[in-house]
Order: structure tokens, then sequence, then C-alpha cells
């Protein structure tokens, strides 16, 4: 079967520095890879390249089945394609609900609404009419990860969800999370704890400086050897 969304060998980077190297994985419907890694590891350089918000130096990108490695961000956007990224960027003068709607701008069609985004992340409920700079730190990441839904993605990339929030704002977003994946969406998670990746994933690609050193579902790999990856031990 196709997959929904694939890397083929890609390598991506700055100036002369190689951030990504030569990484390939899939990702099906419905189906949540995580990608582990310690800080600088190019877990976000990785991401931003299956948006289309940088160009990788070698290797392709697949949308089921096409390339749409040379397709700019708000196109590959147009084609289900929706990053949330690091730290939120929330519009601090809108409303919940116009951040939300902002998302819808380049909407495709499917089951995201205001009222379906606030069934799969209640803690947005009495907040829709709250100015996004009044809202904490999980409430706002509720609104980007909603502003992403509401784009109606096919595949969902998510970066460092649970950033600086209190472990009871992260239960109840991954909670959501598993509500958001049914109906086919495929998520790619970026995340720095591990308890939580493992629970949640399918599979795991772990990176240690750009490179894929370790890779499975989370009953496959034992947590002696998804820790030596990310640390790098031998
Ligand atoms: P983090 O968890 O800290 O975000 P990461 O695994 O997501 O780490 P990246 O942010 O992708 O890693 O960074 C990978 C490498 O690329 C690092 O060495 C980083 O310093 C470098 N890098 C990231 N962004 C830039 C940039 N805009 N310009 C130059 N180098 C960058």
């Amino acid at each position: 079967m196709t997959a929904l969304l694939a890397a083929e060998s890609v390598s991506a980077g700055y100036g002369d520095s190689r951030a990504v190297a030569d990484l390939s994985f899939e990702v099906a419907p419905g189906e949540v890879l995580a990608l582990v890694g310690a800080n600088g590891a190019g877990k976000s350089t990785l991401l931003r390249v299956l948006a289309g918000a940088h160009r990788p130096s070698v290797g392709r990108v697949l949308l089921r089945g096409e390339d749409v490695t040379h397709v700019r961000d708000f196109e590959r956007n147009r084609l289900g394609v929706c990053l949330v990224p690091e730290g939120r960027r929330l519009f601090p003068s809108l409303t919940v609900r116009e951040n939300l709607e902002v998302g819808a701008g380049s909407r495709r069609d499917g089951r995201w609404t205001v009222d379906t985004v606030v069934d799969a992340l209640p803690m947005l409920g009495d907040l829709l009419g709250r100015n996004a700079s009044q809202l904490s730190g999980g409430q706002q990441q509720a609104v980007a990860i909603g502003r992403g839904l509401m784009s109606n993605p096919e595949v969902l990339l998510l970066d460092e969800v649970s950033l600086g929030l209190a472990p009871i704002v992260i239960d109840e977003l991954y909670a959501s999370l598993a509500t958001v994946r049914g109906g086919g969406l495929g998520i790619v998670l970026v995340e720095q704890d591990l308890e939580r990746t493992v629970a949640v994933a399918d599979r795991l690609v772990c990176m240690l400086e750009g490179h894929a050193v370790l890779a499975g579902t989370p009953g496959e790999l034992s947590r002696q050897a998804i820790t030596d990856a990310y640390f790098g031990h031998e």
C-alpha cells in the first residue's frame, strides 16, 4: 500500500552544517510516528522538511506517492500536510475562536469545525471568546493543535507538544491526541518525554546527530535500546 507520507534518503542542513542525514521512513494513515532524540538531533529540521518549510539538500518527500519535495509549505498545507510548530505562534490579540478560524484559511473538506475541535480538545470549550494572550501555555498548545486540525489535514506534524507544560495538562493534551488520530490522520510527533512517546507512538525513529540510529515499534525496542540511542551510547 502507498504510504501516506514518506521521507526517502532525506538530508538537510544549514549552510555547511548537516542537521538531517540520509533519513527514510513512512507514515501510514492513522499511524503515530514519533521522532525521538536529544536537543539538536535534527527533529525540528526534519519536521520542517516534511512540511515544506525547509528544502532538503538530498532526498525526496512523498505524499500519497506523489513527489512533493519542491512544493512550498502553504501549498503543501493545501495538499493535507500541517505543521504545528514549537512555540505555538498564535495571534495574541485574536480570540481563541479567531485563531482557530485562521487555520481554516486553506481548508480542505473534512470533519473539523470549531465545534468538533472543542469536542476533541475540551479545555478550549470555555475559552473561545478569550484573547490568546490571556491563555496558559497548555491552553495555547491546545489552540495551536486545534488550529492545525481546522485545515483538515491528512498528516499532522507536531513539534514538542509538551514543552514547558505541567504534567496534568500534558495528560489532557495526549488524551485528546487519541481522539484526533481517529479517521485516518497520520501524525509525526516530536517529543522529548520518552515515557509519553513510548505510550502514544505506533513506531519510533530515534535520531542522533541527524541520523536514524534505531527504528521500530515500542514493543520491538527495549527501553534500554531507546535510551542508549537517545544518548548515543554504544
Ligand atoms: P531541539 O529539540 O533543540 O529543537 P532538534 O532535534 O529539533 O533539537 P534541530 O532544531 O533540527 O534539532 O537542529 C539540528 C541542528 O541544526 C542543530 O545542530 C542546530 O543547531 C542546527 N540548526 C537548527 N536551526 C538552525 C538554523 N536556523 N540555522 C543554523 N543551524 C540551525
